[in-house]
């Protein structure tokens, strides 16, 4: 690697370093306590695929350029050159990862590794190393947001096509717009995903309730999240959050997405309406008495996979359960409980790089197909794009023998008229 890329790729690493940063780089203890924490050590065995180890590659570039003692005496703070060599290993660490922390809830320190990747996916960026498939996906997102006008008139004709659908599911009253877009002052903006699995249910579930609500007109995913780009990640969510103040809505609603909904709660900042997830609206509207459900419609044992985005690091775990409530008598809690929830395998990214990863997604979640297995349940619900992805390619691999559903689709399916 020569200096001038060297120099670059430092600089990136310097821009990471805030305070909690260097908390999470200076305070490993190698107590070990997180090697049964990750699913993909607990699945495969691999040293490489415990949390620590995968900070201690950060760590060791930290100590060598950013530490006195890794400057002068690299072999005793073990330091470690930033070489080609080193920006491999930073990508098998970075994208075996799936950002899910669960090793973060069993760290006697609360290290963040998902947090010490990001400057292992920083670094992967500035060495051109990321998986450029992601990084183009996220710029044709930011390029969507610079046109609207070239495809506007495209994605409505798309949506006129789906309110069949929609009032199949729920009924309106005559004249009245099964999908609305572009409806200025209205109480809700839906972030959906592009795909009509993600608009028809929650539409008949938002005119069931009787939701002043419009569609937005960009799709929820994040691939600046994915691969790490900060500036990306911030061009893709100021889309959805300036047409939520061009509308002027009181909250924004994100789809079955874990990353987009994590990355527009945490990141959006403070913002003139709220975020929440299609998950925790369907349970309001349940509280509230806005919608009503036929619990005889499922047939057979359910349980519920908690995307990692959503539940572990955003706190959404009551309300599925609530809705589930309402759905079935026979709901089957996977063991540990939500907050040490097996990660599926799919995050981080993975599931976006579709067959190339698939190999390693499976080998890497078996002990996620076992916690589904150990329930019995036959219908496995989840309320993210990614997770139902992976659950689904898993249930083939692994033979789990369930069906896998996204939850605001049984939702949908159940509602009374
Ligand atoms: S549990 Fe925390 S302190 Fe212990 S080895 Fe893992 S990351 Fe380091
Ligand atoms: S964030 Fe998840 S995938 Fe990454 S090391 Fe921790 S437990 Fe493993």
């Amino acid at each position: 690697m020569d200096q001038k890329t060297r120099d670059d790729l430092l600089n990136l690493f310097q821009g990471k370093l805030n305070e909690a940063m260097r908390f999470y780089l200076e305070t490993c203890t190698r107590c070990g306590v997180c090697t049964e924490a990750c699913h993909v050590y607990a699945s495969m065995g691999q040293v490489r695929y415990i949390a620590a180890y995968r900070g201690e590659i950060v760590r060791r570039l930290y100590k060598k350029y950013f530490k006195g003692r890794g400057k002068f005496w690299p072999s005793v703070g073990e330091a470690k050159e930033l070489t080609e060599m080193a920006v491999e290993e930073l990508f098998d660490a970075a994208y075996s990862c799936t950002g899910c922390r669960r090793c973060m809830v069993y760290c006697p320190f609360g290290i963040d590794t998902q947090m010490l990747m990001s400057i292992a996916k920083q670094l992967l960026i500035g060495a051109h190393a990321e998986p450029e498939i992601l990084s183009m996906l996220a710029d044709t997102s930011i390029e969507k947001g610079k046109s609207l006008d070239l495809f506007k008139e495209g994605f409505l004709g798309g949506i006129k096509r789906l309110e069949e659908d929609v009032v199949a599911k729920w009924k309106i009253e005559a004249g009245g717009t099964p999908i609305p877009v572009d409806k200025e002052g209205a109480n809700l903006l839906y972030v959906a995903l592009a795909g009509a699995h993600s608009i028809i249910p929650a539409a008949a579930i938002f005119n069931a309730a009787g939701e002043d609500w419009t569609l937005s007109f960009f799709e929820a995913v994040n691939f600046g999240a994915f691969v790490g780009d900060p500036s990306k990640t911030k061009l893709i969510l100021d889309r959805i959050v300036n047409e939520a103040k061009r509308l002027k809505v009181k909250e924004v609603c994100v789809c079955e997405c874990g990353t987009a909904y994590r990355v527009m709660k945490q990141l959006a900042g403070k913002q003139p309406f709220e975020v929440v997830s299609i998950t925790e609206v369907h349970a309001r509207y349940l509280r509230e008495g806005r919608i009503k459900l036929d619990k005889t419609k499922l047939n057979g044992a359910i349980t519920y996979h908690d995307p990692c985005q959503i539940a572990r690091n955003a706190g959404v775990m009551d309300e599925p359960r609530y809705i589930l409530q309402h759905l079935t008598d026979d709901f089957r809690e996977m063991s540990p409980e939500p907050k040490y929830n097996w990660c599926c395998g799919g995050g981080g990214g993975l599931v976006a790089l579709g067959e190339e990863t698939l190999d390693f997604r499976m080998k890497s979640a078996r002990v996620k197909a076992d916690q589904v297995k150990d329930t019995g349940a036959t219908i496995l619900a989840t309320a993210c794009e990614n997770c139902h992805t992976q659950l689904s390619d898993l249930n083939d691999h692994y033979k789990m023998g369930t069906q896998v559903e996204f939850l605001s689709s049984i939702v949908a399916d159940a509602l009374v008229h």
